[in-house]
This record gives structure tokens, sequence and C-alpha cells, in this order.
């Protein structure tokens, strides 16, 4: 994660360090905050290979067994703006009938909106 933060924009100093809201130039003493997403941040992908961002529209791609109940996420359901996380199940939506859900990247497709 350090070495993919970016350079300090006063002086180009590439040994920025990330603060608890800020990131921080040992160089100059410039403090700027972090914005935008990190780069080199895990990234997930679909089943295809597509990259994901939040706020993505992604299909299921195969029935999916709801954990501790009988309910099952139909393959083809459409599922919206998703969030991204980190962990075994890397996305977090909320499905009409279901409600909110873990859902792992493998199992879905990415849709133009
Ligand atoms: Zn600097």
């Amino acid at each position: 994660m350090i070495e993919s933060l970016p350079p300090c924009p006063e002086c180009r100093s590439t040994y920025t360090y990330e603060g608890e809201t800020l990131l921080n130039c040992p160089e100059c003493g410039h403090e700027w905050p972090l914005t935008g997403p990190v780069e080199g941040r895990t990234e997930v992908r679909d089943s295809v290979g597509n990259l994901l961002a939040d706020g993505d529209t992604v299909t299921v791609i195969k029935d999916l067994k709801l954990k501790g109940s009988s309910g099952v996420i139909k393959v083809g359901t459409k599922v919206r703006s998703i969030r991204l996380v980190d962990g075994d199940h890397d996305i977090d939506c909320r499905i009409p009938g279901i409600g909110a859900i873990g859902l792992k990247s493998q199992f879905v497709k990415k849709v133009a909106d």
C-alpha cells in the first residue's frame, strides 16, 4: 500500500505516508486530504474479468443459496448500486425482496446501466 500512495503535490517527494485522514510528506511537511481511490487498492473483478466499482449494476450468474434460509437468489437477478468491500464476500448490496446481503464477485457479471 505505502509505495502506491501518490507523490507529494508540493515537492514531488515519493516518501509520502498515510496519516489518519491526511497524506503527509516527510520532506516538506505538506499535508493534504486523501481523495479518490488509492491506487493499489485490491481490484474487484466480476466472473469474466470486468473491473467493478462502487455503484455498478451486476447480474447474478448462478443460483445462490442464502445461508441460513431456504431462499435462493436466482440467476439473472439484477443488483443495483453495489458497494465493494474487503473480505470473502467482496460486494455489499441490497436485493429487493431479500435485503442487504454480501455477494462474491466471481458469481456476478457487470451490466451496462
Ligand atoms: Zn513534499
